[in-house]
């Protein structure tokens, strides 16, 4: 079975590893000169930033990602951060995450312990938000501020954008996988990992090779046109999101093209700092609810320390981004770090924002359709298409197992 992959992100390299290890024969093609897309290390000044993510796999060791990079056979190490994250309040206090509770009053404590169990049980069936679900019972500002700090951080969301359903699927797996972890090596120790997995089983990767189209026959994908080349496939896979690949072929099912042009991604900007001491001090995430516009940020070198040159700390902050005003976003994201860590000395190393077709999710999580499209054998994989409940690659991985379970690939 030849097996054709569109876009070497993470997405489409898990499904590669996946398909490989099961006999397919796999070729992926990738438009960019590098592979490992929003997930692979941007080398800087003695640093490993990144193209797009903050290092971290959001259940660590324990979680899908973690779990399929073992089924691969992928030799990743990720250190599970520790603390797995820790909450600044208003008057700077620093709190571990799990004692966010102790802040409400007894009365509030016993009300979230028993509409948390109930709704995770009964999830809303109504689109309610994130907010107005939490405002629905609890009128807390600190609880608001909090769900934004998250939702921001992990999403890139505000929490009135996330449907309370999905929110809910992601408590659930926070119980079940636990907080997140550093790949040691950083996000390319994860891509290179599964490309040479591919490779060594004999699949191709090509890099600089566009996917102009899919030639779709009898409603089957047949071939896919790279560079002027025509390649056959019985089967295509692609990493590029629904509304993206719908563009490579015409499709005649109108109310597939409606849902999935109206589906937004999210949007960020990724502040990456250089220090000489410590701005954090451990390896988890500080989630800022008081900051005007920055929702989180962490600190790698603590796990990871060859993520900087010897001596050095890399930083990086995330903000969701609130308006389209992306100078006085990036300020504000700025002014933020001054109020954090003040008389703390450090350097900005980079500034990256993200939307458009380079966003930091492809689908806004609570917005994907499903890993099918109206063509029987074309699936997509990727953050435009995650499993539910699943935060960023952990959402990936979901989305790639659901398709493997589709064409019957353990
Ligand atoms: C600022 C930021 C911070 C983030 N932080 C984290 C984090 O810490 N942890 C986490 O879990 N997630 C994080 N994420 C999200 C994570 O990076 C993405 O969810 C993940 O990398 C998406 O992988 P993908 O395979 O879906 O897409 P991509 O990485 O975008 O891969 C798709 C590939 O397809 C290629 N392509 C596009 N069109 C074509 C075509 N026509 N032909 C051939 N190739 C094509 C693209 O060039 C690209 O390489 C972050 C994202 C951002 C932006």
């Amino acid at each position: 079975m030849k097996a054709v992959i569109i876009g070497a992100g993470l997405g489409g390299l898990l499904a590669g590893a996946k398909l490989t290890k099961a006999g397919y024969d796999v070729e992926i093609f990738e438009r960019l000169p590098f592979i490992g897309g929003r997930f692979t290390n941007l080398p800087y000044k003695g640093f490993k930033l990144s193209t797009g993510a903050l290092h971290m796999i959001p259940h660590g060791s324990r979680g899908p990602l973690a779990q399929m990079l073992k089924e691969v056979g992928a030799n990743v190490t990720i250190i599970d951060s520790n603390p797995i994250a820790v909450i600044r309040k208003e008057n700077n206090e620093i709190i571990a995450f799990h004692d966010f509770r102790n802040e409400l009053s007894l009365t509030k404590q016993v009300k979230l312990g028993t509409v948390l169990s109930y709704s995770r049980k009964f999830k809303p069936r109504s689109e309610i938000s994130f907010r107005d679900w939490v405002l629905k019972y609890f009128d807390d500002e600190f609880l608001f501020k909090l769900a934004d700090s998250f939702c921001g951080w992990a999403l890139s969301l505000k929490a009135k954008d996330v449907p309370a359903r999905e929110m809910l699927e992601i408590i659930d797996n926070m119980y079940l996988y636990k907080g997140s972890g550093i790949p040691l090596g950083g996000c390319s120790a994860v891509t290179d990992a599964l490309s040479g997995i591919i490779r060594s089983n004999d699949g191709r990767i090509h890099t600089q090779s566009n996917v102009e189209r899919i030639i779709i026959d009898n409603d089957m994908a047949k071939r896919v046109i790279v560079n002027k080349k025509t390649i056959d496939a019985d089967i295509v896979i692609s990493d590029i999101g629904h509304f993206e690949t719908s563009r490579l072929y015409e499709s005649e099912d109108l109310e597939y093209s409606d849902k999935i042009s109206n589906v937004k991604p999210s949007k960020g900007i990724k502040i990456c700092l250089s220090s000489d001491e410590q701005l954090i001090g451990h390896s988890g995430v500080f989630f800022t609810p008081y900051a005007q516009r920055i929702n989180g940020i962490n600190e790698v070198t603590n796990a990871d320390p060859s993520l900087a040159p010897p001596g050095k700390h890399l930083v990086m902050s995330h903000q969701t981004l609130i308006s389209d005003d992306l100078e006085a976003e990036i300020n504000l994201g700025l002014l933020d770090l001054q109020q954090l860590f003040p008389g703390k000395e450090y350097d900005v190393l980079l500034i990256q924002s993200y939307s458009n077709g380079w966003p930091v999710n492809r689908a806004s999580s609570g917005n994907d359709n499903g890993n099918r499209t109206p063509v029987e054998n074309l699936y997509i994989v990727g953050d435009g298409a995650k499993g539910k409940g699943g935060i960023e690659v952990e959402g990936v991985a979901l989305g790639v197992r659901n398709v493997m379970a589709e064409i019957g690939v353990s």
